[in-house]
């Protein structure tokens, strides 16, 4: 006789309260159904939008070319690798890709990943564990945290970008193996880690630093090589102690990420490193589309300065249209344009007024970021003409004005 199954008295049964508690807070995040339509445009749940959403710096997501080389890719190589990189799914494809990348950027080796997040989880508990030390800046991305949290290493977090408590903090600590963990592009303000200054710490403390230049590699540097050729810190100048990480998704147009640095490292890490051992390698038909990709980010440097060109405008027009409000953008010289607006509400009602306007601008709230810094994340791309950012400025000159909180008026 089959009895029904029951989950009486069981934890199971807390799933819809505790979603309700995240509708409660307005945690709740929802996913909206996105289809491409022409340049910035997206269509969002159905209504056709101008987007200032994207991490596609460049451009890129649906270059022609790309889109070739991932056919031509799939059609010589298949569409699944079939395998983990270390039994039989390291295609010749990504092979190319990680010498194409290397080169690019100015490293000696690379070793190429189906995500920026894989690859933060897993190089982080490869290259330290307990007993020892790992310095965060508090800023840092999930997955630079998460790494770190799963290799068991002593955590020490410093202020954003406070140097001086990281150089302290790299002298009080008696652990003989040390690494600082950044952003090399702050994925929700946008500004830059000082990179020379942080290396000449790790030079002085003996430590390993690791940058995620998920919003720098593409965008910054010359022929966008990144935040390290951006310092000039690549090439004959590359130092032992950085390991550069950067993600594929985003201004390079396809995904995955890649780690590179020394050759004594990235053995080690091709050794050691689970998330890549025991995960079945990257897709061969997206390494061919990345070296498209490469191809394209090295030479059309017209993508880079029409991208400067706009952000340049979109800060003078804002300067103007926002005077007078308590709104403020943030001091960041990257396709990441923060608008801080402070309040959680706040943020929702310009973002919905944005929505009327026919533009889609996220609002990002705690705990993404700091209590009381809610926030337009605008997000750039070579893909915008003028006339959107004039568009976009002009809507948020009136909806500052009108969203403006009494105490401004008295
Ligand atoms: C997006 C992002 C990642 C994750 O990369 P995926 O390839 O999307 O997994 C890692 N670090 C930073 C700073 C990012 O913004």
């Amino acid at each position: 006789m089959a009895t029904s199954p029951s989950l009486k008295n069981s934890w199971l049964d807390e799933f819809p309260a505790r979603i309700a508690e995240l509708d409660r807070t307005h945690l709740r995040r929802r996913r909206r159904v996105v289809v491409p339509e022409s340049g910035a445009r997206l269509q969002i749940d159905g209504q056709s939008l101008l987007a200032f959403c994207s991490n596609d710096y460049l451009g890129l997501a649906n270059h022609p070319a790309l889109i070739e080389a991932a056919c031509t890719g799939a059609r010589r190589f298949g569409v699944g690798a079939a395998a983990s990189p270390l039994v039989s799914g390291h295609s010749a494809a990504n092979d190319a890709l990680e010498h194409a990348l290397a080169g690019f950027a100015g490293l000696p080796r690379a070793l190429y990943f189906y995500a920026g997040y894989a690859t933060n989880i897993g190089i982080i508990p490869a290259l330290v564990g307990g007993g020892d030390a790992i310095f965060s800046d508090t800023l840092n991305h999930a997955c630079l945290i998460d790494g770190a949290r799963l290799s068991c290493a002593q955590i020490h977090r410093y202020a954003h970008a406070d140097l001086e408590a990281l150089d302290a903090a790299l002298a009080q600590s008696r652990t003989p193996r040390k690494l600082v963990i950044s952003d090399a592009v702050f994925s929700m303000d946008g500004d830059l880690a000082d990179v020379p200054a942080l290396l000449a710490l790790c030079e002085r403390h003996d430590a390993l630093l690791l940058l995620d230049d998920a919003h720098g590699f593409g965008v910054l540097g010359p022929q966008g090589r990144g935040c390290l050729a951006h310092f000039g810190l690549n090439g004959a100048q590359a130092s032992p102690r950085v390991l550069y990480m950067a993600t594929l998704g985003k201004a390079a147009g396809v995904a995955g990420a890649f780690v590179a640095g020394s050759d004594a490292i990235m053995e080690w890490l091709l050794q050691k490193t689970r998330s890549y051992i025991f995960a079945t390698a990257a897709p061969p038909l997206l390494a061919s589309a990345l070296r498209a990709s490469l191809q394209l980010i090295e030479h059309d440097e017209w993508r880079r300065e029409h991208l400067q060109h706009l952000i340049a405008r979109l800060r003078q027009g804002l300067a103007t249209g926002l005077r007078g409000s308590t709104w403020q953008l943030g001091e960041s010289l990257t396709a990441i344009q923060p608008l801080l607006i402070g309040r959680n509400d706040e943020a929702l009602a310009a973002m919905a007024g944005l929505r009327e306007r026919g533009l889609w601008v996220p609002a990002i709230r705690p705990p993404t970021v700091p209590e009381g810094t809610a926030r337009l994340r605008i997000a750039l791309s070579a893909a915008h003409t003028e006339a959107h950012i004039d568009q976009l400025v002009q809507a948020l000159s009136e909806l500052s004005a009108t969203c403006r909180p009494e105490t401004a008026f008295g």
